[in-house]
């Protein structure tokens, strides 16, 4: 029992990465940390489906800054190549697109001119390693304000960190939206879109973000992509093992979870056990926690209002055939990618949507047989709309098709086994409200200062990390948040 007859220091809600790594991080300050996760695993997203000898990850397929993984391993003073193990895979990802132009993006310099300058000119090439030199200026410049520290707020303004940052807060680059910011800086239309595509690593609109986002480029070309060994999941498994190294106590299964303020800490009810905790960590998506969990009706309208970023419809396929054609990642892009994106930030199933294909396999020999492809093959759509089985019918013949108008490849015959993830999944499973895959979406210049916080104004105690939450989501992001609600525990209590 800690002081104030409090049982835990922290108790973490929700057992995705970032709940983990801030259990981690707690535990290591000394912290008595519980941790409740309501499904029977932990890993949230970063699920896998296996069937026979195929294996998918099912949510993330993306590894940028690695390290950050690596920090939970070494601040218990661990290898962390112990606990898992990835490698800097140089081809970035395979791109086709409708005419028949092809090629393939690599994060090596020398190789990504080569590429382009084949595929378009001399001065198209040029033009994407100017864009990436200014991409990692921005990234360099203001890349700790927005990511590496609390959200910044408007009596911020004057600090003089943030002063000093100016000419970049407010240069074209943050009044532009990132298309706009794009058709200046690289013209050719279909570089234009391959930038604009960055837009969805956020789940947000490119046509309506902030042009500042064109830093994210920064991570994949310049500091390169990542895949760990085993695939995805294996960076819950490492982290897993450490976790089971501490006393970090975790409860699986917990789908019933009430928290009320009480005693200067938090009265925690879950599946009908209740316990006093100092502080509670929220590690799932803010609005779920306000709906479901903390009943707070004023915080969850102040919530609902966030516009969300996009949801996906993900088919996984077991392909009885190897392609070479198929890279681990690859774009079949739609046509007209305004359209796509006013579709699904207006409601709509897009009906031409780009089609993401992940096919591990091409580097894991392990999640795949010899003579086979593990795709897993995903379409953005909005949050909160649930394809039909219609829609859901139609949009996998789409996608064969176009694998065989654009790579030249028949699949039809070749799908053994087939499985699919649709917005109501991502909901029910992990949390997200509306099936949004990054929380709200940053599709307004001041998206960055209106997110949602990672502590509570109203309840001393109560912290926010993950995805929904300040910076952002993806892996990256939510491990940072994690880190942040760590330095603010520090600071704050
Ligand atoms: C299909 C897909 C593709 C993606 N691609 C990429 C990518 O390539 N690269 C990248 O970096 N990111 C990607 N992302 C985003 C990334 O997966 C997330 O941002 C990140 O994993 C979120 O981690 P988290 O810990 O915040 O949340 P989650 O992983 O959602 O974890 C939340 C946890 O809380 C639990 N929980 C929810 N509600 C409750 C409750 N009521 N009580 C108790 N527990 C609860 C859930 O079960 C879950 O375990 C993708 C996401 C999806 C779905």
């Amino acid at each position: 029992m800690s002081e104030l007859g409090f049982t835990y220091d922290t108790v973490v809600i929700g057992g995705g990465l970032s709940g983990m790594a801030a259990a981690l991080r707690r535990n290591k300050r000394g912290d008595k940390v519980l941790l409740l996760e309501k499904n029977q695993k932990l890993g949230g997203k970063l699920d896998e489906l296996k069937w026979n000898n195929f294996r998918w990850d099912k949510g993330p397929s993306l590894f940028t800054l690695p390290h950050l993984v690596d920090e939970l391993f070494e601040l218990f003073d661990k290898d962390p190549r112990q606990y898992f193990k990835y490698e800097l895979h140089h081809e970035n990802c395979r791109y086709y697109y409708q005419d028949g132009t092809k090629f393939i993006l690599h994060s090596d310099e020398n190789q990504r001119r080569l590429e382009l300058s084949q595929t378009f000119s001399d001065q198209e090439a040029n033009a994407v390693e100017d864009y990436l030199i200014k991409a990692a200026s921005t990234y360099n410049a203001i890349g700790d304000l927005f990511i590496d520290e609390p959200k910044l707020q408007w009596k911020d303004a004057l600090k003089p960190k943030v002063l000093k940052q100016y000419p970049k807060v407010l240069s074209s680059q943050m009044l532009r939206n990132l298309n706009r910011f794009n058709e200046g800086k690289l013209k050719h239309p279909k570089l234009v879109q391959l930038f604009n595509r960055f837009g969805t690593y956020n789940g947000s609109n490119p046509y309506k973000m902030s042009g500042l986002y064109s830093m994210i480029p920064h991570l994949e070309l310049n500091l390169g992509t990542y895949f760990p060994k085993g695939g995805m999941r294996s960076i819950v498994d490492g982290i897993e093992n450490l976790i089971s190294e501490t006393d970090i106590e975790i409860r699986l299964d917990q789908q019933q979870i009430r928290v009320e303020a009480k005693n200067g800490g938090f009265l925690i009810n879950s599946n009908g056990r209740s316990i006093l905790s100092k502080r509670v960590i929220c590690a799932i998506d803010h609005v779920t926690f306000y709906r479901k969990i903390f009943r707070d009706n004023k915080q969850l309208n102040r919530s609902l209002v966030e516009e969300r970023s996009s949801s996906g419809l993900v088919f996984y396929w077991a392909i009885d055939q190897k392609f070479n054609e198929i890279g681990l990642h690859n774009i079949l892009f739609s046509e007209d990618y305004k359209k796509e994106f006013d579709q699904i930030f207006g409601g709509q199933i897009p009906e031409n949507p780009t089609i993401y294909i992940h096919n591990s396999s091409a580097i894991e020999p392990s999640d795949a047989p010899e003579n086979g492809q593990n795709w897993f093959v995903m379409i953005n759509t909005p949050a909160g709309v649930q394809p039909t089985e219609k829609q859901i019918g139609q949009l996998r013949s789409f996608i064969v098709d176009r694998v065989r108008q654009f790579v030249g490849i028949e699949i039809e015959n070749k799908i053994l086994f087939e499985d699919h993830w649709t917005m109501k999944d991502i909901e029910s499973i992990t949390g997200s409200y509306q099936g949004a895959l990054y929380g709200g979406a940053f599709n307004s210049k001041m998206a960055s200062f209106k997110r949602h916080g990672n502590q509570s104004k109203k309840h001393k105690g109560l912290f926010f990390t993950g995805g929904s939450v300040h910076p952002g989501g993806g892996i990256p992001l939510v491990l940072k948040s994690a880190k942040i609600v760590d330095q603010l525990i520090e600071e704050h209590g």
